[in-house]
């Protein structure tokens, strides 16, 4: 039995760089750190950088150990590479204000904390100041300060720290606890259930028929289907995450086979980097023990910053074999009447007076004033649950 599940083990896909990130500390390392880290210097966590804290801690971000150095940082914002030569796509870095990088030396420890709470001890191996207007044009390829992830950046502090996290305690977390499952526990479960392939599927949205259409699409290709709904922190106007949690509950209660599904909750933060975040979102999946990967149109977009399919092209700037995940490049979906089925414009041949097509501001006007959209465009139990949610945004005034 043993040699079985060692087997099944060796048959997932290798984290990104080979081996899966564990930074928890445990037994007598974490007491030291823990004695030690009274007495350190603490630097307050923004949410951002909390969620970056727990993706790096548990190996949702392998081969990272912790935040980047100068020269990782440099290298990921000019050649979308680690120092290594690894493919990776956007810096994770921790900014800090003047005050607090200034009596910071290298190879100090500072404490990490949120909310007054100390979580991680990090050893200072860089300290420095960052381009940031370089940044932006690099990762975002805009400086416009209307995008939301430039806003951020803008936002942060001037000086960036480097260097190895260790997490003492786990990050505190108000909801969707079922749905917390590390890189190691998913691999776990993939391979408890045998699955060889499995697709990942991120969103920021509820799940409307075209993200069903594409999710099963891939799924009559793989053994199981990892449903991974981002739930750090998004722009104001996007749907709550725990409505589009429940929207994914109820239509993998109702439409999905169970024994194919595994919904989990991915923790990052959303920078709508477009095309980078792709891949960091396929490089996180990968770590997450999926082979395969969706990317729809406009991938982590927002606005008009990017084309519809530079999320899709920019997976050709690496060979298959660096990023190791296999994306799937899916169009638009959309329900065809005379083809009586979901399709896409590469499989339907009639023209747009058959399809029913309706765009993301024109739903939500619907779901404001209650109207359900059709069914062939919003299953009726989704359209329900956002109905509900819009009205209580609104005050309940409907
Ligand atoms: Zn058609």
């Amino acid at each position: 039995m043993a040699e079985l599940v060692a087997e099944a083990d060796t048959a997932l896909i290798p984290p990104h760089g080979g081996k899966l990130v564990d930074r928890v500390a445990k037994g007598a390392e974490r007491e030291a750190l823990l004695e030690r880290a009274r007495k350190l210097k603490r630097i307050e966590l923004g949410e951002r950088n909390l969620a970056d804290l727990e993706c790096i801690a548990t190996g949702v971000y392998s081969p990272l150990e912790g935040f980047m150095n100068e020269a990782d940082y440099a290298s990921v914002v000019e050649e979308m590479r680690l120092a290594s030569g690894l493919p990776w796509t956007i810096p994770i870095t921790l900014p800090v204000d003047e005050e607090v990088a200034e009596g910071l030396s290298l190879d100090d420890e500072v404490a990490l904390a949120w909310q007054g709470q100390v979580l991680a001890v990090m050893r200072v191996a860089s300290i420095y100041r960052p381009d940031k207007a370089e940044e932006a044009r690099k990762v975002y390829r805009t400086e416009d300060p209307r995008h939301p992830g430039v806003a951020a950046l803008l936002a942060s502090g001037p000086v960036y720290l480097g260097g190895p996290v260790w997490l003492l305690k786990p990050i505190p977390h108000e909801k969707f606890h079922a749905y917390r499952l590390t890189p190691a526990e998913t691999r776990a479960e993939f391979a408890r259930r045998g699955w060889k392939t499995v697709v990942a599927f991120q969103t920021r949205n509820p799940i409307h028929r075209a993200h069903e259409y594409l999710q099963k699409v891939a799924l009559e290709m793989v053994d199981g289907l990892f449903v991974n709904p981002l739930v750090g922190t998004t722009k104001a106007d996007d749907v709550p995450a725990e409505v589009r949690v429940h929207t994914y509950e109820v239509i993998l209660e109702k439409y999905y086979p169970k024994d194919r599904v595994l919904l989990g909750v991915f923790p990052a933060a959303m920078r709508y980097a477009g095309p980078r975040e792709a891949i960091l979102h396929a490089i996180a999946r990968k770590n997450y023990g999926a082979t395969h990967f969706i990317v729809g149109r406009d991938h982590a977009g927002v606005g008009d910053y990017y084309g519809t399919y530079d999320a899709q092209k920019i997976f050709d700037e690496f060979a298959p074999e660096e990023l190791g995940i296999t994306p799937l490049k899916f169009e638009h979906a959309f329900y065809c009447r005379a083809c009586g089925q979901m399709t896409t414009s590469k499989t339907c041949p009639h023209d747009g007076e058959h399809r029913v097509h309706l765009s993301g501001t024109k739903v939500r006007e619907m779901l404001r004033r209650g109207e359900m959209p059709p069914p062939e465009f919003t299953r009726p139990e989704v359209a329900r649950i956002l109905i509900e949610a819009y009205q209580k945004l609104n005050g309940g005034s409907g």
